[in-house]
């Protein structure tokens, strides 16, 4: 099969005629139609995660067809559209397994980093952390809601309750996060880069009441706010931008350092906080809400020879919303 493999970290992933994956026991094997390109993938890509297996195959926002079941695997019939996620693998014994946060598994392995992903034309998956995919929405809009949607989801609900709702930075998550807050009743201010008009737009598009530059006094007063943009000052400009008891989630894998700030912008049970990963039941949960609202995606496809080009443009902030890789068809 194709697949764009990545040998070392920091270098261009290479084009690649690699061996079809077999499922065993308990996997499926699927034929790869879409998959997601996430800022995880940058920050693996980068370094900034430091134990990927090598070479890899990046890609955790998979969308597929079941073309063969390993050895006692039964959930899904041959021709079933299903996704794979981040989560790929846990050992379900451990202390946070036990109760209710697969998400921090002690030895979880996940899709796109400890296991081959979905940058490829094909891929084998544990059938027990796949999610079925009905309905008739296209392939490549699926993608990103395995991981973006997904986060930006667990961010929401670990954001808590209230009114006024901070989005920072308004890429792939929080463009579609921001109209599940709106269909949950929240007053959405979505934060840019200032200038960035034409996010903003998008952001108010999408049902945000309001969206401006980061800092703009309009957006304070918040009761809860989550931060996309792997920047450590968002952290402490979003506390300042918090109303008593209001919550600060960070819903990125990687950040750069949190600067220091006076213990009173945290006074008043203010929270800050981080969101990590997923759990099954976020998925079945996030994904049949998404359909019923419904969530609109907005998508940049590529092809999958494009990875690269890909990867950069996420890291360059040329993407309206979400960056996807075509693969099937
Ligand atoms: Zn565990
Ligand atoms: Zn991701």
């Amino acid at each position: 099969m194709r697949a764009m493999v990545m040998e070392e970290q920091g270098e261009p992933l290479l084009e690649r005629e690699v061996q079809d994956p077999e499922p065993s026991e308990g996997q499926v094997l699927l034929e790869v139609a879409a998959c997601g390109v996430c800022r995880t993938d940058l920050h693996i890509y980068d370094g900034e995660l430091t134990e990927p297996k090598l070479p890899l195959i990046l890609g955790h926002q998979i969308v597929g067809r079941v073309i063969e079941n390993g050895e006692s695997a039964s959930r899904f019939a041959e021709g079933e559209r299903v996704g794979v996620p981040w989560l790929g693998w846990t050992d379900g014994t451990c202390r946070y397994c036990r109760s209710e946060r697969e998400n921090l598994c002690e030895n979880g392995k996940f899709t796109g980093y400890d296991l081959d992903g979905g940058y490829a034309e094909r891929v084998v998956a544990d059938e027990r952390f796949c999610f079925p995919l009905p309905g008739e929405t296209p392939d490549p809009h699926l993608a990103p809601l395995l991981c973006a949607g997904l986060i930006g989801y667990r961010s929401l609900r670990l954001a808590g309750h209230g009114e006024r709702l901070g989005l920072y930075g308004f890429g792939s998550s929080a463009h579609l996060i921001c109209q599940v807050a709106v269909a949950q009743g929240w007053r959405v201010f979505a934060l840019t880069r200032k200038g960035d008009t034409v996010t903003q737009q998008l952001a108010r598009e999408l049902g945000a009441e309001w969206a401006g530059a980061v800092g703009d006094p309009e957006a304070s007063d918040l009761d809860a706010a989550i931060v996309f943009a792997p920047v450590g000052e968002l952290m402490v400009e979003a506390l300042r931008a918090m109303a008593p008891g209001g919550t600060v989630v960070s819903a990125g894998i990687h950040m750069s350092d949190i600067p220091s700030f006076p213990y009173e912008l945290l006074w008043h049970e203010r929270t800050m906080r981080s969101v990590a990963n997923l759990t099954r039941r976020d998925g079945e949960e996030f994904l049949p809400l998404a359909q019923s609202i419904p969530v609109r995606t907005e998508i940049k496809v590529y092809p999958l020879a494009d990875a690269n080009r890909a990867l950069d443009d996420i890291r360059h902030g040329r993407v309206r919303g979400s960056a996807v890789l075509a693969v099937g068809g």
